[in-house]
């Protein structure tokens, strides 16, 4: 995590903890019975606590946090075992409520992304994500290939068929915050050309 990661978590530890220190306060005046002052203290500071444990461990508790072990070409070993283009329905994850799938992992770091985008104001929409073996064949048609100054991989090649790859419809004030921010959530920019697609990088062992 860069300095500024750093930077924006420090700063939304703080924002929750004025927003739990306000709830606090008011559920003090509220009470009817004369609890001391030194007993909203003490309650205020344990759940103080605990909020703040919570914050702090959101990204180690989450599975997009788990880390994985990936083949020689950067596939994690549970992906590359399906095969390209043959990932099971139950390794995938719906983005948001679209149609759209991703690798589970890859898609609960793009619904959280999405989410704190949209908190700052910017809207990060998704064009495509998987694609099935058939998929990618058919993309290839309409698309033409790489290799023949074409948009599309080989099928089979994707790392949209690795589930691991979303395509994302982005104004120049989302592409901005994606080049910001986008790491964070394990996103890169990694096909020039091609500003709207990124990559999920897991973590790993
Ligand atoms: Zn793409």
């Amino acid at each position: 995590m860069g300095i500024e990661g750093v930077n924006n978590r420090i700063a939304d530890i703080q924002s929750r903890m004025i927003a739990l220190q306000t709830q606090q306060a008011t559920k003090a005046a509220k009470a009817t019975n004369t609890s001391s002052a030194t007993g909203a203290t003490t309650a205020s500071g344990a759940s103080f606590a605990t909020a703040l444990a919570d914050a702090m461990g959101t990204q180690s508790t989450g599975a997009s946090a788990k880390s994985y072990t990936l083949n020689g070409k950067g596939i994690p070993t549970e992906l590359a075992a399906y095969g390209n283009g043959k990932i099971p329905a139950n390794a995938l994850g719906k983005v948001g409520n679209t149609n759209h799938k991703l690798w589970a992992p890859a898609a609960e770091s793009l619904n959280q992304m999405i989410a704190d985008a949209k908190a700052q104001g910017v809207t990060i929409g998704i064009t495509d994500s998987y694609r099935s073996y058939d998929e990618q064949v058919d993309v290839a048609r309409r698309k033409g290939l790489y290799s023949q100054g074409g948009l599309a991989a080989k099928p089979g090649t994707s790392e949209h068929g690795w589930g691991m790859a979303t395509d994302l419809d982005l104004n120049s004030k989302a592409q901005a915050w994606m080049r910001a921010n986008g790491e964070k959530y394990g996103f890169s920019e990694n096909v020039p050309r091609e500003p709207w697609h990124w990559e999920y990088k897991p973590k790993t062992t």
